[in-house]
């Protein structure tokens, strides 16, 4: 008899579970805990790597849509020191293996791909009890209950369905992200927005950083970076915003005036986000009837630029291990999980690595070094 398949969460990874799985003629349903697909703005650009989310997007059956998204020489790269000085410009290559396209639009692409009534919003997952024979209960924040043969943690960094596996908690990484961003009609930050580029400005010092992206638009979304404690930044009051983003800025004192006018001019919500991260080298022993997916298995810093990407590729593999045998979807998941573990353990460490080349002692320099081969490949394909 065809298993009754739970996911949880309907993020990238999520998504593209659901996808394959009914690519493949499988049916299951995601509960996810944001009221409608437009509760929260999914802002930014990603770079969909072959090996990871171009592979997920092709198992799919939506690579040509996935084409019709890409936003050409939107991997276009400076960095910057304190002073404004471009220490590296690279301008971006049209025909990228890691093109860049809008994470919404990407989301969007792969909730239309799925039937009605797969995603259920507004289901929030207060407990999770294991009712035995592979089976669970899931309670929801709204008093209602369903039960599931498999059920798939792709609920994020903070997984309700983790802890079903593991005791391992993320760890605060030290770096805390501060949303900024600017309008495209202001003229005042015309000059300010001009220092971006085309693609993505890095201005980095040991310890701190403005990561600036330009939009389609013309207007700016990025990131004020600071290696401080997550208590310093949660303190900081944001009821008064210039005020608070003047807080902020003051850590960067003695750094060129435009460019610190992204953190002081930021009309964005001055929302933290501190980096978490699992251990990179996190197992588990396999359980019946319950697995985890993309950042729910293996949240990591996001400077390998690999999350949203090995969230999908988890998506689309479980799937094919599910289809393998449909059945009895738990006898595949130690094979699922020990391929999971080797790819994304590699990864973490490389992230953690990077984190440390973004805003360590050698920063900016180190950061240069990192791009270096980018720029070598374009040259040489
Ligand atoms: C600043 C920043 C920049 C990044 N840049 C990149 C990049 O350039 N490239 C890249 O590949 N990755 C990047 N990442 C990482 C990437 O965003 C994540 O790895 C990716 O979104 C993980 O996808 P996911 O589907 O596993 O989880 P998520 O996208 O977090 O989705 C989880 C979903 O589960 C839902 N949920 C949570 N709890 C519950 C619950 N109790 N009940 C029901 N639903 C629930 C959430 O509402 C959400 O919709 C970046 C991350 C950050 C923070």
């Amino acid at each position: 008899m065809r298993k009754n398949i739970a996911i949880i969460g309907a993020g990238l990874g999520g998504l593209m579970l659901a996808r394959v799985l009914h690519w493949y003629g499988l049916d299951a349903t995601i509960y996810e805990a944001e009221a409608s697909p437009t509760a929260r703005r999914q802002g930014g650009l990603l770079d969909i790597h072959a090996e990871t989310g171009q592979r997920a997007i092709a198992a799919a059956g939506l690579y040509d849509e996935f084409l019709a998204l890409v936003r050409p020489g939107e991997d276009a790269k400076r960095v910057m020191d304190r002073n404004g000085t471009i220490l590296f410009d690279y301008a971006g290559d049209p025909s990228s293996s890691r093109p860049e396209v809008d994470r919404g639009a990407l989301r969007a692409m792969l909730m239309s791909s799925l039937p009605d009534g797969v995603i259920q919003w507004g289901r929030k997952v207060a407990a999770l009890t294991p009712l035995g024979q592979e089976r669970h209960a899931i309670d929801f924040a709204d008093g209602t209950v369903a039960t599931a043969d498999l059920l798939v943690g792709a609920d994020g960094a903070w997984s309700k369905v983790r802890p079903l596996l593991t005791d391992v908690k993320p760890v605060y990484s030290g770096t805390c992200f501060l949303e900024i961003g600017l309008a495209a009609d202001d003229q005042h930050h015309a000059a300010t927005i001009a220092t971006i580029g085309t693609g993505t400005l890095m201005a980095v010092a040991p310890g701190k950083g403005i990561l600036a992206h330009r939009n389609a638009d013309g207007s700016m979304s990025g990131y004020v970076a600071l290696n401080r404690e997550e208590e310093w930044i949660g303190a900081i009051d944001f009821t008064e915003v210039r005020a608070g983003l003047g807080v902020v800025a003051e850590q960067f004192a003695g750094w060129a005036s435009h460019l610190v006018r992204f953190i002081t001019d930021s009309i964005a919500e001055p929302t933290p986000r501190p980096i978490y991260a699992l251990p990179a080298d996190l197992r588990w022993s396999p359980r019946p009837g319950v697995t985890l997916i993309g950042d729910a298995a293996h949240l990591m810093s996001p400077f390998a630029g690999e999350g949203a990407n090995l969230a999908m590729l988890d998506g689309a593999e479980l799937a094919r291990w599910i289809a393998a045998n449909p059945d009895s979807p738990s006898s595949v998941l130690a094979t699922y999980e020990a391929a999971l573990f080797a790819r994304s353990s590699t990864i973490a460490h490389q992230s953690s690595r990077n984190l440390e080349v973004f805003f360590g002692a050698a920063a900016p320099a180190s950061v240069v070094e990192l791009f270096k081969p980018v720029r070598r490949q374009a040259d040489n394909s």
